[in-house]
């Protein structure tokens, strides 16, 4: 039997709450694109009903929401693509980012049956969506200007680099985005999770909580538990054999291992064909029976291996955690070159999801 992803719905409602409480006067999106980063759109859709409001990257995630019932305000981050896109965001009344002058474009040509609430993304550094602070003004002008623009325009922008407290690129893009805040002084959403726990100066009127919901922190460095937050998925297999060899055998593919004595090894059944990084090298924590032993070698498709020196006394069968409750998936990330947000997004099809809870 394959690995289980487990989805604690207590601690998703846990981690949205301590979202509120670091954001005192702040409402909230929650952001669940990407499949809820891997954990399931509409378990967690319906999950998160204490939130102000949900956001997603794409229309067809949100056009997904609102046929499964989901209602409410929902913003479409990256907004429409074309005027398909603008009219299915209008008939199923989402919110959209505006972020660049195609849009603007599709909005003054065409009729919508009724105006859409337009976020006007503002490029304020991250250099990757919006509108440069010196064209908001007539972006602004146009998009006001439109019947197809609900009344209220707000503004928005996102952070790049707030995971580094210690990074200078934070305070201007604040600074920026404040003068415009301050010329217009309507409604703003600036900060992610990051902005969130590490810049109280970024919460403004709406902001837009993502990795922190799931229990993982965006901070450089730190796990999700430092920061009052509940993991919220836990990855867990079991111990699928167990074998003993000499001194100098080598382990797995490519034999990129080898026992430095005699030892037992353990085969635990879960492998990148379940979302398992490949990448995590030897030394990489695995939980078995609550305490950790290290991977040894290569992980393949369906398993990976532990040094279970340390556990003289594990079984064939015994329980193992590859990160959640027990073992921040911060601290499988690292090791493997990459983050907690990839972990969970990577999760494949073939992994039985559990939610309890509820
Ligand atoms: C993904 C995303 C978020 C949430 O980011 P986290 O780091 O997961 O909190 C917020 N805003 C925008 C525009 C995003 O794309």
């Amino acid at each position: 039997m394959g690995p289980s992803a487990r989805i604690d719905l207590s601690a998703l409602r846990h981690n949205l709450r301590r979202a509120r409480e670091l954001a005192v006067g702040s409402r909230i999106y929650a952001v669940i694109k990407a499949n809820a980063y891997g954990h399931g759109l509409l378990r967690v859709a319906a999950a998160l009903d204490e939130s102000d409001a949900l956001a997603v990257a794409r229309v067809e995630e949100a056009v997904l929401l609102r046929e499964a019932g989901i209602e409410g305000p929902l913003l479409v981050m990256e907004g429409f693509a074309d005027r398909e896109e603008m009219e299915a965001s209008a008939r199923h009344a989402l919110e959209v980012a505006v972020q660049q002058p195609e849009q603007i474009r599709l909005l003054q040509q065409y009729r919508l049956d009724r105006p859409l609430v337009c976020w006007l993304k503002v490029d304020s550094g991250m250099h990757r969506l919006g509108f440069q602070p010196e064209a908001v003004a007539s972006a602004w002008q146009q998009l006001s200007a439109s019947s197809a623009v609900a009344p209220g325009l707000r503004l928005m922008t996102h952070f790049s680099s707030a995971d580094d407290p210690a990074d200078p690129r934070t305070r201007e893009q604040l600074a920026r985005f404040g003068m415009l805040r301050e010329r217009y002084g309507v409604a703003c959403s600036i900060a992610n999770s990051a902005g969130i726990i590490g810049w109280p100066e970024s919460h403004s009127e709406w902001v837009r909580p993502g990795i922190m919901l799931y229990g993982a922190s965006p901070m450089l460095g730190r796990t999700g538990e430092q920061e009052g937050l509940r993991p919220v998925m836990t990855l867990a297999s079991r111990l699928l054999a167990i074998n003993h060899f000499g001194k100098g055998s080598p382990i797995g593919y490519g034999g990129t291992w080898t026992c430095p004595e005699e030892m037992r090894v353990g085969v635990v059944a879960a492998g990148y064909g379940d979302g398992y990084p490949r990448h995590a090298p030897t030394g990489t924590p695995v939980l078995l029976n609550g305490r950790r032993v290290p991977l040894v070698g290569r992980v393949s498709m369906d398993m990976l291996t532990v040094d279970l020196r340390t556990q003289p006394e594990a079984q064939v069968g015994d329980p193992v955690t590859l990160w959640g409750e027990g073992l921040p998936a911060e601290e499988v990330a690292g090791p493997a070159g990459t983050i907690a947000y990839e972990l969970f997004c990577c999760i494949t099809r073939r992994v039985r999801f559990e939610q309890v809870g509820e």
